[in-house]
C-alpha cells in the first residue's frame, strides 16, 4: 500500500504542493486531478525519489521508496523518454536491466506485450521511425515490463485516438485485477471516470477535493433532471429549488439544488401535455471538478 502523509514540497517560495495526504491500496486505481500546475508531477516524482518533500512521508509498504523497492515501480512520465536510436528491443533490454530483469524474462515479456498492445511487428524498429502513439505504446511498455507493484501514470492518455485508450484502459483493469497498485493524473475528466474509484482534486497544490468517486458524487449535492417535451424554459425556471435551466438539442436540463426538490419539477411535469424524458442524472465528474476547481478560485 502507498501511504502518502502530510507531504508539502517548496520550489523557492513556490508552494508547489501543500500538506497532501492519500492513501493506495493493492490493486486500487487512485487519480490526481488538477489543471495545469495543480502540482501532479511534483507529487509523482515525490513518490519516485527524485526530488525530497519539503515535509512530510511516503512509504511504499509501511517503507521509504529507495533503490531497493524501485524494482517493483512503474513510471510514464508526463515527458516521454524513450532512447530513440535504440530499436524497440534494445531499449526493453536496457530498461529491464535497470530493474535487475534477466534477458530471457524480458524478451518473454516483450513478446507478450507487444501483441497485447498489437505492435508485434516493430521489435527490431528503432524507436525513431515509429509514429508518437507507437512510442506512447512503447513507454508503457518500459513502464510495465517489470510487473510493477506499483504503477505511476502522467497523463497516459495523451496523445491517443479512441481506440488505443480503450487498449490502455484495459491494460490498466488487467494489472489492477493482479493487484498492482496504480496512480494516474489526467485532465480529462471522462478518462478518469471510466475506471477510477478514488481521487483527489488539486488547485495549486491544495487538496479542494477527495475520496471515493462513488461517494463524491453522492456527496455533491446539485443534480440534473433531463427533460424532453411540451415544458416551458420560462415556468422551469420559476419552481422552487431549480437552480437553472440550460436548453439542449432535445429538451432541456434543470439544475436543482438537491434531489429533494425532484417532486416540485415533477409536480410541474405532470401538468404539460406531453412528456418524452424525464430522468434524474448524478453530475459528471467533469461537473464537480469545474464547480470544485472554480469554488478554489473563488468563482
Ligand atoms: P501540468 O498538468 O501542467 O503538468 P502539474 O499539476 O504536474 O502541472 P507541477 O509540474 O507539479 O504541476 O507544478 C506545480 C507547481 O510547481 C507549478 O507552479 C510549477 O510552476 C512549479 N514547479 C514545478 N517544477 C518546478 C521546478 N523545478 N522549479 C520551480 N518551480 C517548479
Amino acid at each position: 500500500m502507498l501511504k502518502v502523509s502530510n507531504v508539502t514540497k517548496y520550489y523557492g517560495d513556490v508552494k508547489a504542493v501543500d500538506d497532501l495526504s492519500f492513501e493506495v491500496e493493492k490493486g486500487e486505481i487512485f487519480g490526481l486531478l488538477g489543471v495545469n500546475g495543480a502540482g501532479k508531477t511534483t507529487t509523482f516524482r515525490m513518490i519516485m525519489n527524485l526530488i525530497s518533500p519539503s515535509s512530510g512521508t511516503i512509504l511504499f509498504n509501511g517503507k521509504k521508496i529507495d533503490y531497493n523497492v524501485t524494482d517493483k515501480i512503474g513510471f510514464l512520465t508526463e515527458e516521454r523518454s524513450l532512447l530513440t536510436k535504440l530499436t524497440v528491443k534494445e531499449q526493453m533490454l536496457f530498461y529491464g536491466a535497470l530493474k535487475s530483469l534477466d534477458e530471457k524474462t524480458v524478451l518473454k515479456r516483450l513478446d507478450e506485450l507487444l501483441k497485447r498492445f498489437e505492435i508485434e511487428e516493430y521489435k527490431e524498429r528503432k524507436i525513431s521511425t515509429l509514429s508518437k502513439g507507437n512510442q506512447q505504446k512503447v513507454q508503457f511498455i518500459s513502464a510495465i515490463i517489470n510487473e510493477p507493484k506499483l504503477l505511476i501514470l502522467d497523463e497516459p492518455f495523451s496523445g491517443l485516438d479512441p481506440l488505443n485508450i480503450e487498449l490502455f484502459k484495459n491494460v490498466i483493469l488487467e494489472l489492477k485485477e493482479k493487484g498492482t497498485s496504480i496512480i494516474f493524473s489526467s485532465h480529462r475528466m471522462d478518462h478518469v471516470e471510466l475506471f477510477c474509484e478514488k481521487l483527489a482534486i488539486l488547485v495549486k497544490g491544495k487538496t479542494v477535493l477527495k475520496g471515493y468517486l462513488k461517494d463524491i458524487k453522492e456527496d455533491y449535492k446539485i443534480k440534473k433532471i433531463i427533460i424532453e417535451g411540451d415544458v416551458k424554459k420560462t415556468d422551469l425556471k420559476k419552481i422552487n429549488g431549480v437552480i437553472n435551466v440550460i436548453k439542449t438539442a432535445l429538451g432541456y436540463e434543470v439544475n436543482i439544488k438537491d434531489k429533494t426538490y425532484v417532486e416540485n419539477v415533477f409536480e410541474y411535469i405532470k401538468t404539460c401535455k406531453k412528456i418524452n424524458k424525464f430522468v434524474l442524472q448524478e453530475p459528471s465528474l467533469e461537473e464537480i471538478f469545474v464547480a470544485k476547481v472554480g469554488e478554489a478560485y473563488g468563482k
